[in-house]
């Protein structure tokens, strides 16, 4: 039997964060910190933040722009890229009543035809009036929110479609509560600003973000990796039995692993499916955990500036299959071979079009826009799955989340991550939560 005391389960950036900060606090002489061992199922590190090369053509696992708020991962980055990183600012558009607005939508009305600005303008008011005359409840559901804070036009004319493409089941089955951090919220002094045309190029989270300079977004993944020391990894393997009680994992590989704390990032339905005598309530709790699948298209165009200068594009409207596309190689041009661009489009959740349907309909819209000509244009198309997309936060998902990561917590195992923790996070996120879970093992401050 193997003993170890922290037992890493999945190596994208929550993982490979943790044995990052675990191993830099070994190094100070905190010698429990590196006794760790990761497993990860994948023949390659990195999960999400992996890159595909196809044809010279760079494809991450769709955009992944990093963004940083805290500064000791501004700190993370730099120490592991040094000036590898080169910082973008946001070129993001919406596409939607057949002209090219900027985003968020609610912040920029400007510039869509003059009757759907009249609309917006008018029920952002209403709504405001309502507010400040205190008739409102508390929303029940994110429309319902969103009519409270925007007013009709602006959740009926993007929130709704947009989301419905999102989340693949109606906002009246997801809770307010998901977008507290992600969607902006203009008050009625911007939203009419952005209506006159007044941009406020700084609005939302992510108005300008950080990105490897060669090599797509896996050059970061790399860049920690060579900090860890390899004999403490194990690739292609996985966990095939855990026992909470006698904390011991069984791999796949055969070797029964005796631990102290297990960091998991993997998938927490699939974590908890690999638990021996899970309690009712929590198997319970394990079965109203819900989340989409995404599909969606890597292409490679031998044309230059596909989409302009746009890094991503929205496209609410149901009638394109499609609810996000964007171009790698807008942000940094070494992503794809001199003269050509690369490309993702992200397909709604709910879509029936089979793949061909949904590429036929990528090249229809690329080329009523001018940006794709000839199909021979198009040297790659790929379409690919990630079988967890988005957590669906539906009216069970805050007890039923609580329950399952109560339920592990007590028992030595933080389930961390996007989809170990159940939620909707970004890199930052599951790069922090490494962090901070390697500071706990030896009760250091952040
Ligand atoms: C479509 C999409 C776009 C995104 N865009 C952005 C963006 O622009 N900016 C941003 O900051 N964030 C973005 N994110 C979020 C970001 O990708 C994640 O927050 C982050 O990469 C999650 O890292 P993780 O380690 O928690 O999970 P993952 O990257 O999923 O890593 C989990 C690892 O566990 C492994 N694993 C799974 N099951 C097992 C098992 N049974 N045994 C062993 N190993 C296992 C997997 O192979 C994987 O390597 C996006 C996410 C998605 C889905």
């Amino acid at each position: 039997m193997l003993k170890v005391h922290t037992l890493i389960l999945g190596g994208g950036l929550t993982g490979l964060s943790g044995a990052y900060f675990l191993e830099q606090q070994a190094r100070q002489g905190h010698a429990k910190s590196g006794d760790w061992l990761l497993v990860e199922r994948e023949a390659r590190l990195g999960g999400l933040t992996r890159t595909e090369v196809i044809n010279g053509y760079h494809f991450d696992h769709t955009g992944h722009w990093l963004h940083l708020r805290h500064p000791q991962m501004q700190q993370f980055v730099q120490d592991v890229m040094g000036d590898a990183m080169v910082r973008v600012h946001r070129q993001s558009r919406i596409w939607s009543h057949g002209v090219l607005t900027q985003f968020p939508f609610q912040q920029n009305l400007h510039g869509l035809p003059l009757d759907v600005v009249h609309e917006c303008v008018q029920a952002a008011i209403d709504a405001a009036l309502a507010q400040a005359r205190g008739e409102l409840q508390p929303p029940t559901d994110f429309r319902d929110f969103c009519m409270q804070r925007f007013g009709r036009g602006i959740t009926e004319r993007f929130m709704v479609p947009y989301n419905t493409k999102l989340w693949g089941c109606p906002p009246e089955e997801i809770t307010p509560d998901w977008c507290a951090r992600f969607l902006p919220k203009p008050n009625l002094s911007q939203i009419v600003a952005g209506a006159l045309g007044i941009v406020d190029d700084q609005a939302g989270y992510n108005a300008s973000f950080v990105y490897p300079r060669q090599g797509g977004i896996e050059s970061f993944a790399k860049g920690i990796i060579a900090h860890l020391p390899a004999e403490k990894i194990r690739l292609n393997t996985q966990p095939v039995a855990i026992d909470l009680a006698a904390r011991t994992a069984e791999l796949s590989d055969g070797t029964v692993v005796a631990w102290q704390e297990i960091l998991s990032s993997v998938p927490l339905p699939d974590l908890l499916g690999l638990t021996k005598d899970l309690p009712d309530l929590v198997q319970t709790a394990r079965s109203e955990l819900r989340c989409t699948s995404l599909r969606y298209l890597s292409v490679g165009i031998a044309r230059e500036k596909v989409l302009d200068s746009i890094q991503w594009l929205y496209v609410p409207e149901p009638k394109y299959p499609f609810y996000r596309l964007g171009s790698f190689s807008n942000a940094v041009p070494s992503l794809a071979p001199p003269g050509k661009s690369s490309l993702y489009v992200e397909v709604a959740a709910g879509a029936t079009q089979s793949d061909d349907e949904v590429k036929a309909s990528v090249r229809q819209f690329l080329r009523e826009h001018d940006w794709l000509g000839d199909d021979a244009e198009v040297e790659v198309e790929e379409v690919r799955h990630i079988a967890y997309g988005y957590v669906v936060f539906d009216r069970n998902y805050f007890g039923a989340r609580q329950t399952c990561l109560d339920y592990l917590q007590a028992c030595k195992v933080a389930s961390l991550g996007r989809y170990g923790g159940w939620v909707y996070a970004s890199m930052e996120d599951a790069m922090w939560e490494g962090y901070g879970f390697a500071k706990n093992i030896e009760g250091l401050p952040l």
